[in-house]
């Protein structure tokens, strides 16, 4: 079972699995290493950076072997590339307050990182996934992070289930299958690789529907208040083409539904999304749809190229 996210990266990225052990335990058995300030410092083994977006994660040189620590093997780190970490981190889901749900969940990045946030609180999170062989792996994961007790995997269609069959979710992680235009090296999926290769239209547009329609049905669950839609794809198709088809949409903007402000979606990250794809909401609002976003570029940003956007649900009155 191999769930490395990435291979040939430039940083090799790890969270603490808060289920299992706190950053301070990790940062003791990792003593060895060097704490640098910045990523750039990470220009060989023996060195350690703390990140300054996302808690309790870490980058080392990618020639430091971390999949042959104990720390790794036991499970008690869990390696993430960042930006796959800014969709649990956009949601920040707070023990207690509700159901969370991971609507696309397999192999479980996302869903074990929830989990970490949850401080494994019981039946907190309920993950789908559609591909049986995919549903084992996420289980497979969601077991060596030990998050039996928090996480239920359902494998199912997310697009099929009835949103009533789930009044006390308040917050959903949407990360459907996109042309992974965002991944180098290795690819989660060996298929993935060669769907990547080009910027093939006829297969964005498929994707891209595809995509608007999994985000509208997470959208229309009654209690739900945040919706995170990720994907790691570098296209304005899969990306803000989809966000601004999803605003046009009656059903979603009469909901009071709209793109959170950049100041609750990790501010200090520098690069956003791409505001001439969003001149149809007007320059003001454009704009501030479009710093809502945020986007990441492979390599040049220390990890895959990502993006991600928090729909968050505004009170309409009547
Ligand atoms: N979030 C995952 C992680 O971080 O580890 C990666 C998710 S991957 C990009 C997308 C997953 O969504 C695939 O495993 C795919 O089989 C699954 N999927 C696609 N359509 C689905 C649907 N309608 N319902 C549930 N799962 C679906």
């Amino acid at each position: 079972l191999d769930l490395v996210e990435e291979d040939d990266t430039p940083v090799r990225w790890f969270r603490t699995n808060l289920i299992k052990t706190t950053t301070e335990r990790i940062l003791k058995e990792l003593a060895h290493l060097t704490q640098v300030d910045t990523l750039e410092e990470l220009d060989e083994p023996g060195k350690i950076y703390h990140d300054e977006y996302i808690p309790d994660l870490f980058g080392i040189h990618p020639k430091e072997k971390l999949t042959a620590m104990q720390i790794y093997i036991d499970g008690r780190v869990i390696i993430q590339s960042r930006p796959s970490c800014f969709p649990a981190h956009m949601l920040n889901p707070i023990p207690g307050e509700g159901m969370i749900i991971d609507a696309t969940a397999a192999p479980g990045n996302k869903t074990t990182h929830l989990a970490s946030y949850m401080r494994n609180h019981p039946d907190s999170i309920v993950a789908f996934e559609r591909d049986p062989k995919r549903a084992l792996i996420l289980r497979k994961m969601v077991n060596k992070a030990g998050g039996l007790k928090s996480i239920q995997v359902v494998h199912e269609d997310f697009t099929k289930i009835d949103p009533k069959d789930f009044p006390d979710t308040v917050g959903i992680i949407v990360d459907p299958s996109c042309s992974g235009s965002g991944i180098f090296g290795r690819a989660f999926e060996e298929d993935d690789k060669d769907k990547q290769e080009s910027h093939d239209p006829e297969r964005l547009r498929k994707l891209a529907s595809f995509q608007c329609k999994i985000v509208k049905h997470a959208l229309m669950f009654p209690k739900v208040k945040k919706v995170i839609y990720s994907t790691c794809s570098i296209h304005a198709e899969e990306n803000e083409q989809v966000v601004v088809d999803l605003l046009a949409d009656e059903d979603i903007s009469s909901a009071g539904w709209r793109v959170a402000s950049r100041e609750n979606v990790i501010p200090t990250w520098h690069r956003r999304g791409w505001p001439q794809e969003f001149t149809s909401l007007g320059p003001e609002e454009g704009l501030r749809t479009a710093e809502g976003c945020v986007r990441a570029m492979p390599k040049i940003d220390g990890g895959i190229g990502f993006f991600a956007v928090c729909f968050e649900k505004v009170d309409i009155e009547n």
